[in-house]
């Protein structure tokens, strides 16, 4: 028990679990199953996913992350699981129905090949002696072998390889036991073993899955001075390049004390972790380009207004949009429509022209839409726009109360799929905004 209070203490600081989009059904003689919408979730008081058990295998570390509380140098009570016990845990927790799945990561133990061992050694415990069925979502140790890693996502839903840090800079300083190569590698040969996946699934029907439910990454934010321009950057480069599933944002709390890292009682920096996950929605679903919406003049995020609204304030000149013509594209740069509401006026306005009534109908939040938009070429009645009357009516009531210090929030949103070995360049390029 005190083992599992370590290891699981430990591993909180991992926010890359937070969904599944696997699908495996129920099979007779195995126990558990995963579904596309993801496993239950849960959210603890801070934000952070609790519905897998999250566990380290060790807490134990050769390496020296200056942001990280397993660091070889800091002074912790150490423990570690063997990966009978971690099989035996994991069978015990969903039997009793605590848990949907497993979330395994691990300090490195004497090496990332013999930590990678042990890890699969778990996993194959519960595939093929327990027969477990459920959700496992496992971290890649950066600097495994190759044929470690491949069959490690045989084993597991889905794999992360943590960036951690956005800059090579910043990785250098804080995390001076890893690179960029060691991290972007494995993220590459994942990616490519998913695509080769695909196509001999289509071929062979039985042909084993390899991390069905794609890949993660995290990276930590406000341990270092990178900027959200940066992040969000190196965000874009990562869908592009490796197909990732999710890039989580983890506001960096501060756990160790070191001179290269902000001082112990600085706050988690919760709400720009909150701006960038708005940010990377846009990305995703709104088409976004993340030089639209910083760049090396404006590189973070302005705390009062979120990007989508900050974009639109910013650029005035494409506005307004008239509702009954504008192409679906434009709509869903509208502050106040999203892609469901932007999906229902396309379709609506084939059996006539709508206006502001109907929009409300709709789903648009009108409170917002109404500075940026016309209906059959006319701004809503009584409209009177001031520069403050925009910027007070954009801000919601909490972003309101953010004008009082000491106010942070934060959300998580639903998984995605928005392909690929590293090439020369790929982390300097993504980093500094580099166009594809
Ligand atoms: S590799 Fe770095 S971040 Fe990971 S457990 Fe070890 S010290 Fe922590």
């Amino acid at each position: 028990m005190e083992k599992l209070e370590i290891l699981t203490a430990s591993a909180k600081y991992d926010v890359a679990c937070t969904s599944s989009g696997s699908t495996r059904k129920g099979q007779t003689g195995a126990l558990g199953n995963t579904t596309a919408m993801g496993i239950c979730h849960s959210f603890a008081a801070d934000g952070r996913c609790i519905s897998l058990l999250k566990v380290l295998m060790t807490n134990g570390c050769i390496y020296d992350c200056a942001y990280c509380i397993n660091r070889k140098s800091n002074p912790v009570r150490r423990a570690a699981f063997t990966p009978e016990e971690i099989a035996d845990i994991t069978m015990q927790f969903y039997r009793r129905n605590y848990i949907e799945g497993l979330f395994l990561s691990s300090g490195i133990m004497r090496n990332p090949d013999y930590t990678t061992e042990q890890l699969i050694a778990a996993l194959e415990l519960l595939r093929n002696v327990y027969r477990f069925n459920g959700y496992i979502h496992v971290k890649a140790i950066p600097g495994a072998d190759d044929a470690l890693l491949s069959r490690l996502g045989l084993l597991a839903d889905r794999m992360s390889v943590n960036i951690e840090l956005p800059s090579q800079e910043s990785l250098g300083r804080l995390a001076p036991d890893k690179s960029k190569v060691s991290i972007l590698q494995p993220m590459g040969l994942i990616t490519n073993r998913i695509k080769e996946n695909r196509s001999d699934i289509v071929k062979y029907n039985h042909a084993p899955r390899f991390a069905p439910a794609g890949q993660s990454t995290q990276m930590i934010v406000g341990a270092s001075p990178d900027t959200d321009y940066q992040i969000l950057n190196l965000t874009e480069g990562l869908y592009r390049k490796y197909a990732l599933k999710r890039v989580f944002f983890s506001a960096y709390t501060p756990v160790v004390e070191d001179s290269l890292l902000p001082s112990l009682d600085t706050k988690p920096p919760l709400l720009r972790e909150h701006r960038l996950y708005q940010a990377d929605w846009l990305l995703r679903f709104y088409g976004f380009k993340a030089n639209e919406l910083l760049d090396e003049a404006v590189p973070n995020f302005n705390p009062l207004l979120d990007p989508k609204c900050s974009w639109a304030v910013n650029h005035r000149e494409q506005f307004p949009v008239e509702i009954n013509r504008a192409p679906y594209e434009m709509l869903l740069r509208v502050p106040g429509i999203g892609v469901r509401s932007a999906q229902r006026i396309v379709k609506a306005r084939r059996a006539g022209a709508l206006d502001f009534h109907a929009l409300k109908k709709l789903g648009v939040v009108l409170k917002r839409a109404q500075f940026f938009i016309t209906c059959k070429d006319k701004p809503l009645e009584g409209l009177k726009v001031s520069e403050h009357t925009l910027l007070r009516s954009l801000m919601s009531g909490e972003q309101l109360a953010l004008q009082q210090p000491q106010v942070e929030q934060l959300t998580l949103f639903d998984d995605f799929n928005l392909s690929a070995l590293p090439a020369a360049g790929d982390w300097d390029s993504f980093t500094k905004g580099a166009k594809a």
